[in-house]
């Protein structure tokens, strides 16, 4: 066998724990159905907060360990594609949060007055964002330098993996619905519009978590992006005109020069959400190895990697 651990998937998940892995000793190969820049974790926007991710306790606790990894990663921001900035949560109140919020810093509940756009009270806060493409390059390349090997290539099974190494680890997000099978994943659908910043400088979200429309819009170098949707159970993969239209009008409720910004693309993703939460666990394979599942990361996947990468690596062992 020419690697202790196969990784199956090439999203932010499977990178982050591929690197850990690697950074550990580990002689590790990734797999990847999708380039990098075809995953759902390329589209994400992404801002690091809880959203739409369970189960609570745990996810509280890996945010915070991923908090710390992007507050190092954003002293090179160019490189890693990680930035502080400084934003507004609308309808969002910090004595409603988890026990998570008392932990992150600068955290300040705003008056009605102070928050922008047709809402009540809001947050101040200053949070990583994250460049998605430009920040799974850099992983694919820290994991490159620590002598890891990126292969894309599609499985139908854990079989094919767990021959050519003692341990698998299952990061494929949706694609575990078919291959564990897991009839508990659920796609949520997002959709996104990526324009030309008009002189945005700060993000914003009003994104309610029950909601299937939300507001926000985060600047990234070169565009700003905008959103958003969460259709739980829809699959499609096109943008759809109507529902684009709608995102642009709702954000330029909070910064009407929205309303005139060039489009610059569309983005569409299936948020990999799971009933009873995110699956982190071990298995035993039949022939004495071991596969462990990493998959469910719903609308924080950005948000908990390091966090959880550091369990699913407590498991992988050696
Ligand atoms: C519109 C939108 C906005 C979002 N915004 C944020 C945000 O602001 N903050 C945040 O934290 N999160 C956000 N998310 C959520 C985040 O994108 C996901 O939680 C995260 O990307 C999940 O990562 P993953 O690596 O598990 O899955 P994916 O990125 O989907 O990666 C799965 C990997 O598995 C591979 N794979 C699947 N099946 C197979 C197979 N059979 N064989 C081999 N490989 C396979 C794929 O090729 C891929 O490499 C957003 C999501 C969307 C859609």
């Amino acid at each position: 066998m020419d690697s202790d651990v196969i990784v199956v998937g090439g999203g932010v998940v499977g990178l982050t724990t591929a690197v850990t892995l690697a950074e550990r000793g580990l002689r590790v190969r990734v797999w990847s159905r999708d380039d990098v820049t075809a995953t759902t974790s390329a589209v994400a926007g992404a801002l690091w907060w809880p959203y739409r991710i369970e189960p609570a306790a745990e996810a509280g606790a890996w945010a915070l360990a991923s908090l710390r990894v992007y507050g190092e990663l954003a002293a090179d921001p160019e490189r890693t594609g990680v930035r502080w900035v400084a934003g507004v949560h609308a309808d969002t109140a910090l004595d409603a949060l988890g026990p998570w919020a008392r932990e992150v810093p600068d955290l300040r509940q705003l008056a009605p007055e102070e928050v922008p756009g047709p809402y009540g009270a809001g947050l101040a806060a200053r949070l990583p964002l994250i460049d998605m493409p430009v920040h799974l390059a850099w992983l694919r390349g820290r994991f490159e330098a620590a002598g890891g090997v990126f292969e894309q290539r599609a499985v139908t099974g854990f079989a094919e993996p767990a021959a050519r190494a003692r341990v698998v680890v299952d990061c494929t997000g949706l694609g575990a619905r078919e291959l564990v099978p897991d009839a508990g994943l659920l796609p949520v659908r997002g959709q996104l519009v990526l324009v030309e910043n008009p002189g945005v400088e700060e993000w914003f979200t009003a994104a309610d978590e029950g909601a299937g429309e939300t507001t926000y819009f985060f600047p990234q170098p070169g565009r700003l992006v905008l959103g958003g949707t969460a259709e739980e159970g829809a699959e499609r993969l096109d943008a759809d005109p109507a529902t684009a239209a709608a995102i642009v009008a709702r954000c330029a409720r909070v910064r009407p020069e929205i309303a005139g910004a060039r489009i610059l693309g569309h983005r569409v993703g299936l948020r990999p959400a799971r009933a009873g939460g995110v699956r982190i666990e071990a298995v035993p394979l039949p022939d004495g190895g071991r596969l462990v599942h990493h998959y469910g990361h719903g609308g924080a996947g950005v948000t908990v990697a390091w966090g959880c990468a550091e369990r699913a690596a407590e498991l992988v062992g050696g």
